[in-house]
């Protein structure tokens, strides 16, 4: 359906209110938005620190309420267009905070990235205008682990640096949309950490205490 009045050409990403009502521009906060206030008023920002192998990552969302749910919606139902909604608000605070910065994805499988037909986490973070850098992997490895008294073998999902991957001179920035156990991001930082001196993480959402023993697809 094509519709002509440019007024009602933009709606809440989620919620398809129309947006630019009233309330809309008289809120600061979502002035711009491509949610409505009230769908924004969901996103709530509580910012933790992590310190995996001693890098800094910055967290912003707990994952939990609308945020999750658009989260699953996004990556699961392979819904792109809600690719902006995630680090809107926080935008200018971010390209501020990590201006000098290139960014390097923690990848999806091969598998998942053709499967959902668009990297997530690179469209995700394209709201902050900072030059991407997809040189990182994900592999399958199998391993012999003792499990239950038994030799047996194993998956495990390694990360590395791309073959003739051009490594950027100068800051990097990890970044993912959402922190489980932190293991992924260790696994980045240790191929990363000898190629720049200067290196910090970012990621959109993390399990909470509460949530850490919910599974993360
Ligand atoms: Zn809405």
């Amino acid at each position: 359906m094509h519709i002509r009045d440019p007024q009602s050409q933009r709606r809440c990403l989620w919620c398809g209110k129309q947006l630019n009502r009233q309330e809309d521009i008289l809120s600061r906060i979502s002035y711009g938005d491509c949610l409505c206030v009230e769908c924004r008023n969901e996103f709530k920002e509580k910012p933790v620190r992590m310190n995996p192998e001693g890098i800094r990552v910055d967290c912003l969302y707990p994952y939990e309420g609308m945020g999750r749910e658009m989260l699953l919606q996004y990556k699961e139902l392979k819904d792109e267009a809600l690719y902006p909604v995630f680090l809107w608000e926080k935008r200018k605070e971010l390209q501020k905070r990590y201006r000098g910065y290139s960014i390097i994805p923690i990848p999806s499988s091969e598998k998942a990235l053709k499967d959902r037909g668009f990297h997530h986490v690179i469209r995700m973070f394209e709201v902050l205008d900072l030059p991407v850098y997809d040189i990182l992997e994900k592999t399958e490895e199998t391993e012999m682990k003792k499990l239950g008294g038994e030799i047996r073998r194993q998956k495990r999902n390694i990360l590395r640096i791309k073959e003739d991957a051009k490594i950027p001179a100068g800051k990097i920035l990890l970044a993912d949309d959402v922190i489980t156990t932190g293991t992924t991001m260790k696994s980045a930082i240790s191929q990363i950490r000898s190629k720049s001196s200067h290196v910090k993480g970012l990621c959109i959402f993390y399990h909470s205490q509460k949530r850490q023993s919910v599974k993360q697809s």
